[in-house]
């Protein structure tokens, strides 16, 4: 897992948290298969800007994680989503927040990203540019799982799963390094509340100079302590990017006791997972390894 690799690096997170016992198997299905994309578009000769979205895809159309068709509701009942991506090689990003009825936000936040103007965009303006770059809407309907539903109705009371947010980083064949992050968010937030996931340097952020994040857990401790930043500003001091990932995670848990995950990759492809939750599965892909290597 820490083995040194030049060549072309996928990994992939499914959310850090409490995993229900039933959807532990179909995560690991999950993110296995992304891995995969994220593999095949690697090897093709596709960029790490690609492979990341092509990973993130998969998870978000999978109805077993909180992104795109599985999303968590937020307190009125209604799925708002947030994502970003971001382009290692000359630190072009773009990020939408608290947007409904899109299937697949990551490839909007590309899309705001290729535009090359603003950075982030919300709610009603994201989805007027959705529309003019021909991503089109879905009904609120495709994007609701009747597991999400009957979460929604008795959250407040128990004490479910809180996970499902997707990520991934990589390296691609000319050594260029990207990040993407998706979610629905935590279950039960105010309507209009955008996390870290839509945040760059907070849940994603790729410089081929130094590295490549992706987090996941409490939004809002998240961004106070600016995470994804963060753990790659630990690669800038010489830290091994398993021990960045560890102390980026360490210092939040210090300063604000919240549940977080953390994956990382460096300018070498080598790897950094950390968590202080139960779980966080994840999956990766090297040079030499077809097989993705699962673990939680
Ligand atoms: N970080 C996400 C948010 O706060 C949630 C998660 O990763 O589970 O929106």
């Amino acid at each position: 897992m820490s083995a040194r690799s030049f060549g072309p690096v996928i990994l992939v997170h499914g959310g850090a948290g409490k995993v229900a016992p039933d959807l532990v198997e179909v995560r690991r299905a999950g993110i296995r298969a992304a891995a995969e994309k994220g593999w095949q578009t690697l090897t093709a000769g596709g960029s790490a800007v690609e492979a990341v979205e092509q990973a993130v895809k998969i998870l978000e159309d999978d109805p077993a994680f909180n992104a795109g068709r599985g999303a968590c509701l937020n307190r009125d009942g209604e799925i708002e989503l947030d994502a970003s991506i971001m382009d290692g090689r000359d630190l072009a990003a773009g990020a939408i927040g608290a947007v409904k009825r899109i299937a697949n936000p990551v490839t909007l936040a590309r899309a705001v990203m290729g535009a090359g103007g603003p950075i982030l965009l919300v709610g009603d303006g994201a989805r007027q540019f959705a529309a003019t770059v021909g991503i089109t809407e879905c009904v609120a309907e495709a994007l609701l799982t009747e597991r999400q539903r009957t979460r929604w109705a008795i959250l407040r009371e128990e004490d479910a799963e809180n996970v499902g947010t997707v990520g991934a980083v990589a390296l691609d064949q000319a050594g260029h390094l990207a990040a993407a992050t998706s979610t629905g968010g935590l279950p039960l937030k105010a309507p209009g509340r955008v996390g870290d996931s839509a945040l760059i340097g907070c849940g994603t952020y790729a410089d081929d100079q130094l590295g490549a994040a992706s987090c996941t857990g409490n939004g809002e401790a998240i961004i106070k302590l600016v995470l994804a930043k963060t753990a790659v500003e630990f690669l800038r001091m010489g830290e091994e990017p398993m021990e960045a990932a560890r102390r980026a995670v360490r210092e939040l848990t210090a300063r604000t006791g919240a549940e977080v995950g953390i994956i990382l990759l460096d300018s070498y492809g080598r790897i950094g997972v950390a968590r202080n939750t139960a779980q966080m599965a994840c999956a990766c892909i090297l040079e030499g390894n077809t097989e993705p290597e699962i673990f939680d």
